[in-house]
């Protein structure tokens, strides 16, 4: 990205765009813009610094929790859960610890993985945003999923990389054109919380339905 934007995208916002875009419009255009990105840029200078967030070690590794990111390349920012730092001949001189260390980074989630590939994606986000920051390349990075305890590994592949930033430039578009984007064809709303706002009728017509439901209910006309 080439021009300097006067806004940020949140890494999390990844996950609302391949939801529903027009979710994540809305969010992104009629909502808050969250953190002031150079706020957040000055932190992470001064934090980069005083590296308060390493707070594990074991052998050749060490492990820093809620790592502040960012990308002027693909204009976000974010917090990775964990970063893993693996000494390494091929790794990269971080500046606060001797020796020269690989990066990985590590998310946590509370469910299972979900088919349409958002968290992985936020999660290279994570890692171009570490690569920038620390001039290096990260190959993987590992999900952790709490309902089935499971670590999964994430390659990030040239496919996954061009997908990524194809995204990245489209949420931006939206959000320089101040574009409130349609309803996706065959898109599931039943469980957004925006459906107030962005379907009012579909959501009155919904709550007419409900209503006469309980009233047919209360009446005894039907069992509950
Ligand atoms: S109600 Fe449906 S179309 Fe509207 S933002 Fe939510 S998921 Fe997207």
């Amino acid at each position: 990205m080439s021009t300097v934007l006067d806004f940020q995208i949140p890494i999390s916002m990844i996950k609302q765009y391949v939801y529903c875009k027009r979710r994540f419009s809305l969010m992104m255009i009629d909502g808050e813009w969250g953190s002031n990105y150079k706020i957040v840029q000055g932190d992470l200078l001064h934090e980069k610094v005083d590296n308060p967030f390493y707070d594990e070690k074991r052998g050749d590794v060490f492990r820093s929790r809620s790592v502040p990111v960012y990308s002027d390349t693909l204009n976000i920012y974010g917090v990775c859960d964990m970063v893993e730092f693996e000494k390494s001949e091929t790794g990269v001189n971080i500046g606060t610890r001797e020796g020269l260390w690989n990066l990985k980074p590590v998310e946590y989630k509370n469910g299972t993985r979900e088919k349409s590939g958002a968290d992985e994606l936020q999660l290279l986000a994570q890692a171009v945003c570490l690569e920038e920051m620390f001039g290096v390349k990260i190959e993987t990075g590992s999900i952790f999923y709490g309902k089935n305890k499971r670590r999964t590994e994430v390659d990030f592949n040239e496919q996954r990389r061009d997908q990524l930033a194809e995204i990245i430039a489209m949420m931006n578009q939206v959000i320089i054109k101040t574009e409130l984007l349609r309803v996706p064809e065959n898109q599931n709303c039943s469980l957004c919380s925006l459906i107030e706002i962005c379907l009012p009728r579909a959501f009155k017509k919904k709550r007419t339905i409900e209503k006469q439901i309980k009233s047919l209910v209360s009446q005894g006309n039907i069992n509950a």
